[in-house]
């Protein structure tokens, strides 16, 4: 990512900006960037609230400086220090230009007058936040792809905060894209990014699923449909030899599960004899379990998930799968009261917690699934279980499975631990943007 702080990169005015003392400051001046490192004063002045340009400007305060100095893309409305009552005047969604503790220009942002966070990094210097600064966004995200998953038509091309496009999530199936715009900002400029998506990818058509939750603490009702083009009722993509169709309008997400499709392929690998995969979706992990098992059952509660599940084994010529429309958890505690047993098991249950509080039922919740999934395995057995959770991190859903393991009376090895797909990059200093975790373990 662009580092800030760096002298000489300023899209205003290049030079010797780092050698004015507080331009935001005064009126009519643009403020510049901040000369480097040392630890910010007080401003001496209040902040004008817009730059010469017109573009409103607020300044950090101390926390805020230092957050976003070191690389972390939020700001919280408490941490803006002058011009909190600029921003309240604007209608949310424009660019912001944003001054350091000191005065110093720290870069621009999109302003969300609803959410908690205030403001969301766009850029560490001046430039102007138009087309052609979000096509080059774009094709930025699109080489990570190219080089990470080469020769591949169907995965995630931006992955919001971690592409440095906030709130923007795209999602390629071959010829079709489809996109969630998250963030009132990103909402805003929705048709500019879909114009550019289409001159960049030439879909045959661009579908809006802009209708997660998430956008109601921007202040954004849910919406859908096509923007662009036309869309098949199903749209097939490939995970490695399997064969899938998904409904990228009426489907959950964006029609799939992107993030898991490596581990698909992984849980391939270590599937043998008889296989259970619960919370099956359309089969993504069932199918690829089924070109190598004996045999699969598939969970799954959700009606028309199923149907696309059985579907998708048919046209892949998999006889070996069958198809259960339950609740998982009654599934699994029947089959340990049968005594049945199983040689290769997945689990990837929906997200259990929206928020910390719900992290000791969350951890209950893994805990019975997986206690439960450990018991019906038989020595040898493999265990392909996620978690998508972001509140229950790695440290915490690894102690949950040592405890599952020693209540199942089970000695287990952990065989690889995983995340999302390559085409999901975690932004480092956001670890937000790392939220799945996917475990294979194998019972001694
Ligand atoms: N494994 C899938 C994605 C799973 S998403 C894939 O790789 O494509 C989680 C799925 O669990 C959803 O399809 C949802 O309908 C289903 N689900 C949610 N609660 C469930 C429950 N209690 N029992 C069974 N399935 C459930």
């Amino acid at each position: 990512m662009h580092r800030q702080g760096r002298p000489g990169r300023g899209g205003g005015e290049r030079g010797d900006q780092g050698l004015s003392p507080r331009p935001g400051a005064k009126a009519g001046a643009k403020p510049q960037r901040r000369p480097g490192p040392g630890r910010p004063q007080r401003p001496l002045a209040r902040v004008e609230p817009r730059g010469p340009d017109g573009l409103p400007q607020v300044q950090l305060g101390w926390r805020g400086s230092e957050r976003w100095a070191r690389g972390h893309p939020w700001i919280y409305r408490g941490d803006v220090e002058e011009g909190r009552g600029a921003l309240e005047e604007l209608q949310g969604g424009e660019v912001v230009r944003v001054l350091d503790g000191r005065g110093w220009l720290s870069g621009q942002a999109l302003y969300s007058r609803t959410s908690k966070i205030a403001l969301r990094w766009l850029s560490g210097d001046d430039a102007p936040v138009d087309a052609a600064f979000f096509r080059a966004r774009l094709q930025r995200a699109d080489e990570l792809r190219r080089r990470a998953l080469p020769g591949e038509d169907t995965y995630r091309v931006v992955h919001a905060e971690a592409d440095l496009l906030p709130g923007l999530v795209v999602d390629r199936y071959g010829d079709y894209l489809c996109a969630q715009f998250l963030v009132k900002g990103t909402d805003d400029r929705k048709e500019l990014l879909a114009d550019l998506l289409c001159e960049h990818f030439r879909p045959r058509g661009l579908v809006n699923r802009s209708d997660a939750g998430v956008r109601a603490l921007e202040g954004l009702a849910p919406e859908k449909g096509v923007m662009r083009g036309e869309l098949p009722p199903l749209v097939r993509y490939a995970t490695g030899l399997v064969r899938m169709k998904a409904d990228l309008l009426g489907g959950q997400k964006t029609g799939a599960f992107l993030d898991q499709r490596e581990n698909q392929l992984v849980a391939a690998q270590y599937a043998s004899g008889e296989a259970l995969d619960c919370f099956s979706y359309t089969g993504g992990f069932a199918l690829q379990l089924a070109t190598r098992a004996e045999k699969v059952t598939a969970v799954e509660i959700s009606e028309p998930a199923a149907l696309q599940l059985k579907e998708n084994a048919q046209e892949n010529r998999l006889g070996n799968v069958e198809v259960v429309v339950a609740n998982a958890f009654d599934y699994l505690r029947d089959a340990v009261d049968e005594g049945r047993r199983f040689d290769t098991i997945s689990l990837d249950p929906p997200s259990f917690a929206k928020s910390k509080d719900a992290v000791p039922a969350a951890l209950r919740g893994y805990k019975e699934l997986n206690l439960r999934a450990l018991q019906l395995l038989r020595p040898g057995g493999h265990l392909i279980t996620a978690s998508c959770t972001y509140h229950v991190g790695e440290t915490m859903f690894e102690d949950m499975l040592e405890s599952a393991a020693s209540d199942a009376k089970r000695r287990v090895q952990i065989v690889e631990r995983r995340g999302a797909g390559k085409d999901h990059p975690v932004l480092l200093h956001l670890r937000e943007t790392r939220y799945l975790k996917c475990f294979v373990l194998r019972v001694l």
